[in-house]
């Protein structure tokens, strides 16, 4: 059995009672990073062996995985935070249990671009999940693509790259489209800036420093 298990996004309450329940009964925890991981596990008083398993390792990890599975254990795969394969390892993983025929389980729980839309402000019945831009090759395309659907779009993006992000879209979709910035959800300094494209990037210019992780919701084109 493959457990897929949602970890907090920053407040550590939220995390469900049956993740918990899951992360004690399996034998093999698989972790982006064991170090965080394990200080997570910690917190919750979970002690389990854990295997790093990241987008760098994964491909030559998955094999030897499959056989851990196949023996009858029960490995759960976590991710530094949110949902395991929401941008995130994860899809490979699930792709070569279900090809061998193991049963993928995946608990329902905490993700960053969920509460982002719902609270936006945007209409959220209809929505495209884009994730990471590239960063170079590909970007102007997929940007322009984004600008042209019809429903509301998020983004994941780095404080880093936020004001290039904005200002790209500004000059795809125009200045004036609506948009919402969520900054450190369910954190201390969990923020909203609703406004234009335009009204979002005047605000960010006024700080001397943009921090935290982000998801950008962004309108559909009318
Ligand atoms: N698997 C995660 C999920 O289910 O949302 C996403 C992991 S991805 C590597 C990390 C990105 O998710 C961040 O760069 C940011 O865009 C977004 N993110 C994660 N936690 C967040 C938070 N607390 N507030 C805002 N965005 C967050």
């Amino acid at each position: 059995m493959l457990y897929l298990v949602p970890t907090p996004i920053g407040n550590l309450e939220d995390i469900t009672l049956r993740a918990i329940k899951t992360l004690e009964e399996v034998d093999l925890v698989l972790a982006e990073d064991t170090r965080v991981s394990g200080r997570l596990l910690k917190h919750y008083g979970i002690d389990k062996p854990l295997k790093s398993f990241h987008t760098h390792n994964e491909h030559a990890r998955v094999d030897s995985i499959l056989q851990v599975l196949q023996s009858g254990s029960k490995v759960a795969l976590i991710s530094d935070a949110g949902t395991p394969g929401i941008s995130d390892p994860g899809y490979l993983m699930v792709r070569a249990a279900l090809d061998h025929d193991i049963p993928v389980i995946s608990l329902p729980g905490a993700t960053a671009f969920v509460p982002a839309l719902v609270s936006s402000g945007l209409p959220s019945d209809r929505f495209h999940f884009e994730g990471f831009l590239p960063h170079k090759k590909g970007r102007q395309t997929r940007l322009k693509y984004l600008c042209t659907l019809p429903n509301t779009f998020l983004l994941y993006e780095s404080p880093h790259r936020i004001k290039k992000c904005l200002s790209q879209l500004i000059e795809l979709c125009g200045p004036d489209r609506e948009a919402c910035l969520a900054r450190e959800l369910t954190k201390i300094h969990e923020e909203f800036i609703r406004g234009t494209l335009e009204e979002i990037l005047t605000t960010l210019d006024s700080r001397p420093s943009i921090k935290g992780e982000i998801v950008l919701i962004v309108s559909g084109s009318k």
